[in-house]
Order: C-alpha cells, then structure tokens, then sequence
C-alpha cells in the first residue's frame, strides 16, 4: 500500500469524522494522490453515478467511511433511512470498486453490529450470534451486509475487500450537537458552555457507573493505514483502545479539561444504556498494531480543535 506514494486513492466520507481523520493521516504519510468528492458533487447512493465515477477516475484503493450516521434518536425516527442509505452507498462502493479493478478496499462500521448480550470484551466471532439492540438495529444490519458483502467478493471473486469495525470514536470533526451527539462531545460542550456562561452546575445523563471504551479518531486511522498495508484477511478486524472508564470518570476528566469549576449534576431520569460496552481488540494486538493516543491527550486535542470551530 504505502510502496507508491502516488496511488490514487479514493476516500469515501472525508468530510466526517473518521473520512476526515483518514484524510490527514494519509497526507501526513505522504500520499499525494487522493480523489475526494463532496457529497453534492457525487451521491453514493446513485448508482449509475458510482460505477461512472470508478470507471472515469480508477482508483487502486478505497477506503469506505462514508455512512448515514446518528444517535439513538435519528435511528428510531428514520429507520427506513439508516437501512436503505447504508446499505445503497456499500454496495455501489463495493461492486463498483471490484468491477473497475481496484486493488485493496477497506470498509468501516461500527461496535453496534454486535448483539446486545455479546460477551465483554466483544471478540469478532460474536457476530450474528444473537439479537441486537433494537434502537439501532437498521443501521447495524445494513454494516453486518457490508461486512458480508467484502467477504463474499474475497470468497468469490479474490477481491481484497476488508473490514474494520471501530469502537467509539471522538475528536476533530464530531458532532457536538447538546441532545442528539453522544456522550463524550456532548459533555465537552456542554461543560464549554457553562463554564462561559459561569454556572454552578453541569447536568450528566444516568448515574455515571456505565463503562465505555473511546478511541481518537486519528489513532483509528492510524489503524486504517496499518490494515491497508499488512492484513488481507477473510474476518474484520475491531478496533478498539482497550481502555474503559466509566461515564464519571469521563465527565470528570472533560470537565477538567474544560476548565470547569462547578457541579456535576446527575440526572437518573436519562437512560444509562448498555452497562458495559468494549471491544476485544487482541486480533488488531496480535497483528502488531497498539493505540497511541491516551484519552486525556485526545481530549485536550478535541477541547482545542472546538474552540477553534465553535463559532462554525
Ligand atoms: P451509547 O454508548 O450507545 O450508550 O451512547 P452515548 O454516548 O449516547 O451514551 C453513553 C453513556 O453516557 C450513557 O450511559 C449515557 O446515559 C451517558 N451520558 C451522560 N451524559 C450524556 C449526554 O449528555 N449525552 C449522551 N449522549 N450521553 C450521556
């Protein structure tokens, strides 16, 4: 992957989060060749559109972050949406990028395509071992597709089609939305805001004891450029930190971060969710790949990129 420099490389999604993350770590690494397109001037889920693109611009590899994303809120209100989006803008990527001779692909989901009641941590196995969780299972099954369609196109075709499945990400480019973001970007607002407005008190959601794993996003897609280079393999791969904390902790630590000086609040009419949440990531381990970026040094990251695009 990283033998030419001049590669085309088509990343799909760089506006987002994760799209945006990748785009700076290649460029950092050298690659001077990368194809992006704003979703106004390609539509992924058009897919007459998708297969003239790969056949005008033949890139020799792809990397997949583009994706109908939201909290519990957007995927209860828009299932049909979070299904057909998904599932429309994969397969388009996918059977096109085989079709127009594309060298490697590497598609992205996330930790919920496991099933609710997977065992912690969550290795790669337990997937389609049970149910999964009702408030975003449209979103989940259109990734479990993806993952399967890159695994049948490498069955049938040997088609280098890869996936890796991160846990929860934050940093440059969230969504810091008050009610619909999740946890971690909220709080950061949140507690920006009070502490700009001078309020004693910052309310959190729950009662603080639920666990959760983050991850910068620029340690995933230092991941990315890992599994791009060295793993070709017919399973995804998780990525994940390995670390834990519970959400006070995390409500701690941002609000320290911030700067802060008031009250956490907690308020148990909020829902806590799932109690534990974390990814078994010894795949990635064994593969030789460990995450860089400590959780308060990627807070600090995220406090600083916000107070520079507040106003946006
Ligand atoms: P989850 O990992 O799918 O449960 O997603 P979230 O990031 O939305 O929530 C994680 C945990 O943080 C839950 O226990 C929430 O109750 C708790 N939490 C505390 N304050 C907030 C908040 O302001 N927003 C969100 N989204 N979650 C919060």
């Amino acid at each position: 992957f990283s033998d030419d420099k001049s590669a085309k490389i088509f990343v799909a999604g760089h506006r987002g989060l994760v799209g945006s993350a990748i785009v700076r770590k290649l460029r950092h690494l050298g690659f001077t060749n990368l194809v992006l397109r704003t979703h106004a001037e390609l539509d992924l889920t058009r897919q007459s559109d998708v297969d003239a693109f790969f056949a005008a611009e033949k890139p020799r590899f792809v990397i997949l972050a583009a994706a109908k994303v939201g909290g519990i809120h957007a995927n209860s209100t828009y299932p049909a949406d979070f299904i057909v989006v998904n599932l429309q803008i994969q397969t388009n990527v996918i059977d096109s990028a085989h079709r127009h001779g594309v060298h490697k692909l590497l598609f992205l989901g996330s930790s919920c395509i496991y099933p609710k009641f997977a065992p912690q941590p969550i290795p790669e196995d337990a997937l389609l071992t049970g149910p999964l969780e009702p408030t975003n299972e449209w979103y989940a099954v259109a990734k479990i597709a993806g993952i399967k369609m890159c695994e049948a196109y490498r069955i049938q075709f040997g088609f280098d089609a890869i996936s890796g499945m991160p846990t929860n990400l934050y940093g440059p480019y969230d969504n810091f939305h008050p009610e619909n973001s999740h946890v971690l970007p909220a709080l950061m607002r949140r507690f920006h805001e009070a502490k700009v407005k001078n309020a004693k008190e910052v309310v959190v959601w729950g009662t603080g004891s639920p666990l959760r794993e983050f991850l910068h996003v620029d340690d995933l897609a230092d991941a990315v450029a890992f599994l791009m280079e060295g793993y070709s393999g017919l399973g995804h791969v998780n990525v994940g930190s390995g670390k834990e904390v519970t959400i006070r902790e995390l409500a701690e630590m941002v609000k320290e971060v911030v700067g802060f000086q008031g009250e956490l609040v907690w308020d148990s009419s909020k829902p806590d969710g799932t109690p534990r949440k974390l990814m078994d990531s010894s795949k990635l381990a064994g593969l030789g790949w460990t995450p860089k970026i400590p959780l308060r040094d990627g807070l600090v990251d995220t406090y600083k990129w916000y107070l520079e695009n507040v106003k946006q």
